[in-house]
């Protein structure tokens, strides 16, 4: 039999896309684009040093291939020493479109995980004194750590329930999805009018207060209850 998928005439072999294991399942969830969203525990944006009456969420991308499944290590990045881990709520889209109202916001939604938005918070630092924009800071290698994505057929959609991170067995962020100032759909139809969102999407949905410091060696453990748990090695 012959293979009658048409193949491109690419000038070179295109790297793979990147994928996330879905759970209960052998399928691939792959990513087209990842956005995150800043300062949406108004106790984060505080100990960030901005005053989250004034100043509401915004959003900013990584680079797609900076997703790191479960399992994989977390090479600590070059040109920084002060890299934070960030424990967030994953949201994976199946369907997308622009101008989506937020009462249909959630049937774009495939499932959800828990994800590090690892951050060279001194680059980032500069960056803000700067003007300048945050990729060197946020979009690195390996920089979005993320556990499997749950389907919402087995796990709904959750907006309460704590989340935590710990590093080498010691609390450093604890918050609840019930204190995120955007909650999903508004960030949906939020990103819908400025992007036009697609099936593979990801949204990083914001971290609680307690951002700090990991070092090669270190062990990193998430979690959000109702979704899954993550466990990382700094190496
Ligand atoms: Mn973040």
């Amino acid at each position: 039999m012959n293979d009658m998928t048409q193949v491109a005439n690419y000038a070179f072999a295109p790297e793979p896309t990147p994928t996330i294991p879905v759970a209960g399942s052998d399928a691939l969830f792959p990513v087209r684009r990842i956005y995150c969203v800043g300062r949406n525990f108004a106790e984060h944006a505080i100990e960030m040093g901005h005053d989250p009456d004034k100043e509401p969420p915004f959003f900013f991308q990584k680079n797609p291939d900076s997703i790191v499944p479960p399992g994989g290590d977390f090479p600590y990045p070059s040109e920084s020493s002060d890299v934070h881990h960030e424990i967030e709520l994953v949201v994976a889209l199946k369907s997308g479109g622009v101008d989506i109202p937020v009462e249909a916001a959630l049937d774009c939604v495939f499932g959800y995980g828990v994800g590090l938005d690892m951050t060279r918070r001194d680059l980032q630092a500069v960056a803000k004194k700067m003007g300048r924009p945050w990729e060197i800071a946020k979009s690195f290698e390996a920089s979005a750590p993320c556990s499997a994505i749950h389907p919402v057929s087995e796990i709904g959609h959750p907006t309460e329930g704590g989340l935590r991170v710990a590093v080498n067995g010691e609390t450093r962020q604890t918050g609840d999805l019930n204190q995120m100032i955007w909650k999903v759909p508004e960030m949906i139809a939020y990103l819908s009018r400025l992007f036009e969102l697609k099936p593979g999407d990801v949204i990083f949905a914001g971290t609680p207060a307690g951002v700090g410091q990991v070092e090669r060696g270190d062990l990193i453990e998430g979690s959000v209850d109702g979704v899954d748990s993550i466990s990382v090695k700094v190496v």
